[in-house]
């Protein structure tokens, strides 16, 4: 090729456009100035209202919605940029707005008709209410198309029946999605539904006590009997399925950002512990093998947080990126778990209590490599989308 037929040519950009840049300094000032509880909310196991009140009055759960539904329309690269933010401060705070955003939100707006649009968003652009997406079961996790959740169709209803675990936000969501069976097909026989948490019938289950995000309430959603209106349907009966998985392409954006923020704040831990380790002359006494791991973390970070942004651009232009939203999540959530453990280790007594935050990122960064898909599924996604036809 020769070089006038790079006229003009279209290069890679790596740089942030300077709107981007304004929106990344926005979230930073909101992080600074209304995420500073994040421990006590993690030793207490209490849900961030105010961050998450804030969160809203600041427009950040409408990132995902077209602005002919109030949303801000900044789509899913905006998104990956605040979460990092956020997550960066406070996880539990970034699950609850990850979640709203990517699965409850983006699905409405992809899947749903003019009027549910109408009927619903008022209500979550504003954070009035919040979203919660409720797939898994008891004997359906990584294996989703096992769920028996029921949803029978009763004249102009449908009658569900069933309980969905493991949901972020479940005992403050006002809004849940729901995936249950309308036939007997594995894969076609799933549909998914708004179901209202004020219907009869619809009840919070046992919260689980957990290792990390414990911010975050992580509750069972017991449906008894719930008469659903089938106007509440989403899309058509059977494409519960495609839904599901179509959004937790745009989910994993959501929880590698959440990744890259946990190990940023990781990697920051130890950036500051190894520069303060000078002698009287200024020189660096710190050891090489804690530069190597500060080295080799950092680089990473920076490869990884280049994936996502490829997966988010791809997804806000329409594209398909099922591998490559799984690259960004299994590699992110990975790295998030190195750096918070070289983070305790480097720190040492300061890393392993509540002295600094290295113990309570790791604990963070572990869930990272379990929901919205586990590791082990992801590369397998990865290797499906490599070596089957387009
Ligand atoms: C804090 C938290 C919040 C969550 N929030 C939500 C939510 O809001 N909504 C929701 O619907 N769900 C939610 N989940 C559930 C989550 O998505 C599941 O935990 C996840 O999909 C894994 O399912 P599982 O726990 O049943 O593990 P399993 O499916 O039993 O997997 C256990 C291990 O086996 C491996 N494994 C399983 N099958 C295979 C296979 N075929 N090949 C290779 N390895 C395999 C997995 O990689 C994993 O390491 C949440 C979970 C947690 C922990």
């Amino acid at each position: 090729m020769t070089s006038t037929a790079l006229n003009g040519a279209q290069v890679t950009d790596f740089e942030l456009s300077p709107e981007l840049e304004q929106f990344r300094a926005t979230v930073q000032a909101f992080a600074a100035t209304h995420l500073g509880a994040a421990a006590r909310y993690d030793a207490e196991a209490s849900f961030p209202r105010e961050p998450v009140a804030a969160a809203a009055k600041a427009g950040l759960l409408r990132t995902t919605v077209a602005r002919d539904y109030g949303g801000s329309a900044m789509g899913n690269l905006a998104s990956c940029i605040m979460l990092e933010e956020i997550n960066a401060v406070c996880a539990s705070t970034g699950v609850t707005i990850s979640v709203h955003n990517s699965l409850v939100n983006s699905l409405l707006g992809k899947w749903c008709s003019e009027a549910q649009k109408r009927r619903w968003f008022p209500k979550l652009v504003t954070g009035e209410w919040l979203g919660a997406y409720c797939l898994s079961e008891a004997f359906s996790g990584s294996d989703a198309a096992a769920l028996r959740c029921e949803a029978k169709r009763d004249g102009d209803r449908y009658v569900l029946n069933g309980a969905k675990l493991w949901i972020t936000t479940g005992s403050e969501a006002q809004l849940f999605v729901v995936f249950a069976r309308t036939g007997p097909d594995r894969v076609k026989g799933i549909s998914a539904f708004v179901v209202e948490k004020s219907w009869p019938g619809v009840s919070v289950g046992k919260k689980e006590r957990k290792l990390g995000l414990r911010g975050s309430p992580t509750t069972e959603i017991v449906l008894e009997n719930v008469s659903v209106p089938a106007d509440c349907l989403i899309a058509a009966e059977g494409q519960g399925f495609t839904i599901a998985l179509d959004t937790l392409d745009g989910g994993r954006l959501g929880i590698a950002s959440q990744s890259l923020g946990i190990a940023r704040a990781a990697i920051e831990l130890i950036r500051t512990c190894i520069a303060d380790q000078v002698d009287k002359k200024g020189r660096s006494t710190a050891s090489q093998p804690d530069q190597w791991t500060l080295a080799d973390l950092a680089s990473d970070l920076d490869a990884y947080r280049m994936l996502t942004w490829r997966a988010a651009i791809l997804r806000d232009k329409g594209v398909r990126c099922s591998t490559e939203a799984a690259m960004a999540k299994s590699c992110a959530s990975r790295l998030a778990n190195r750096a918070a453990r070289a983070a305790v280790s480097v720190l040492g007594l300061a890393g392993a209590t509540r002295a600094t935050a290295a113990e309570r990122l790791l604990r963070d960064a572990r869930i990272t490599e379990i929901y919205e898909g586990a590791t082990d599924i992801q590369r397998l996604v990865i290797a499906r989308g490599l070596t089957s036809p387009a």
